[in-house]
């Protein structure tokens, strides 16, 4: 599936030092430096094509737009990958209530999160795989697992044996009850009959009456959610053999810790029998005005709403680095009114000839984005530069500091 265009990134002077990256790992819980590589490979969990783009979205894609950069700017290669779940129970169900086809329901989609993507400047994948056209890749996964004997079928149904992985479990940290009922509420089956235990994964289901399927070794039918990004990461990124771990990084939103990243980590592990991800990072969840934002409130700010609206998408990325990523946001409309003050103030003073010094403020810049991608203390310092700049400090260069702003920060002013 085609991308989105390619967004220019212009060139930082190589008198800069990047430190490695330190990332936050919610597998291990602490902060992980990345080993130097000339090559990382960096795996997002995609949409669901029927609710493109929320605010949430935005947070978590902006979030590894940055890691991207960065790594980029250190001089490396980085291959990020992500999927697309064109075909998922929500979307046939959204479907069905809109009268609409889910194939139909799900290209509009798409076409607005890469439109939403292009206007935000997050910089587009290598490859950018629905599920659909990953179809003999899925299968070939879900046969290499039944031929490493960690499946079982109940009914026409095939299932993972999720302990089949030593560490099930040891990536989420969770307790059995909380397990159980997380797994309920995303979509898990723990309660049917048959399984050999609760969690084990549903990674082929027949094909059901009305709904889509396609033929397989094992039936006709369509994959499980999780078997999916397993059999994507692994065929697209294809791991270096030397490398301990499968991939770099494996990033989404936190509601993906489990079942999701917890089910595809195992089942990776079983099929290559090395460490799925060198690091599980995750974004934190979007409220508004003191409640969950979600679909079924109904109450999801959507980015291509606010931009038809007038508001400048690097204001939206903007307010969005004023939060630590990896905490939950509670969004006001006053949060938006209040960057699109700073991206104007920011503007008028990139412009201006005599500008407070920029050298210090381009290296804390690099420091801060090195240290967890710490984005408050990014917006921070430019904030300070800005009034530096106002009060008639002199001694800086402005270009060079509008071209780091839009290389790292994605900022293009
Ligand atoms: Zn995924």
């Amino acid at each position: 599936m085609n991308g989105w265009p390619a967004i220019y990134r212009p060139k930082i002077s190589s008198s800069y030092n990047f430190p490695s990256l330190s990332i936050f790992d919610s597998a291990t819980r602490s902060l992980q430096s990345l080993p130097r590589k000339d090559l990382y490979r960096l795996y997002v969990c995609g949409i669901t094509p029927y609710d493109a783009t929320h605010l949430g979205h935005a947070a978590t894609y902006l979030t590894f737009d940055l890691i991207h950069r960065y790594l980029l700017a250190t001089g490396s290669r980085v291959t990020f990958v992500e999927n697309i779940t064109d075909i998922d129970d929500p979307l046939l169900e959204r479907a069905k209530r809109d009268n609409v086809s889910w194939e139909e329901l799900a290209q509009s989609q798409i076409d607005l999160f890469r439109g939403d993507m292009t206007d935000l400047h997050v910089l587009p994948p290598q490859s950018y795989v629905g599920v659909v056209e990953a179809m003999p890749h899925i299968i070939e996964a879900i046969q290499k697992l039944i031929d490493s004997g960690t499946t079982y079928r109940v009914d026409d149904d095939l299932y993972y044996r999720v302990h089949s992985d030593p560490e099930f479990g040891a990536r989420s940290h969770l307790e059995e009850d909380e397990k159980l009922r997380i797994f309920k509420e995303r979509g898990g089956d723990p309660d049917r009959k048959g399984k050999e235990n609760p969690f084990d994964a549903l990674i082929w289901l027949a094909q059901r009456p009305g709904e889509p399927g396609w033929p397989s070794p094992f039936g006709v039918g369509r994959p499980g959610w999780h078997i999916e990004c397993s059999a994507i990461a692994l065929h697209y990124l294809s791991p270096e053999s030397k490398d301990e771990y499968s991939i770099d990084i494996q990033g989404g939103g936190s509601d993906l810790i489990f079942p999701h990243h917890e089910m595809s980590g195992a089942q990776s592990f079983s099929i290559t029998h090395r460490k799925f991800a060198r690091a599980y990072v995750h974004t934190g969840m979007i409220g508004l005005d003191g409640e969950k934002m979600s679909k079924s409130l109904g109450n999801l700010v959507f980015v291509s709403h606010m931009i038809k609206a007038g508001i400048e998408p690097m204001a939206i990325r903007w307010a969005l680095m004023e939060h630590p990523y990896a905490e939950d946001l509670m969004w006001t409309d006053s949060r938006i009114q209040e960057a699109c003050h700073a991206i104007e103030s920011l503007r008028e003073c990139l412009s201006k000839v005599d500008v407070a010094p920029t050298e210090s403020v381009i290296t804390e810049i690099i420091s801060c984005l090195a240290n967890n991608i710490d984005t408050p203390k990014v917006i921070s310092i430019l904030h300070k530069w800005i009034s530096e700049t106002k009060s008639g400090k002199t001694g800086g260069e402005a270009g060079e500091l509008s071209r780091v702003i839009d290389a790292l920060l994605g900022l293009a002013l």
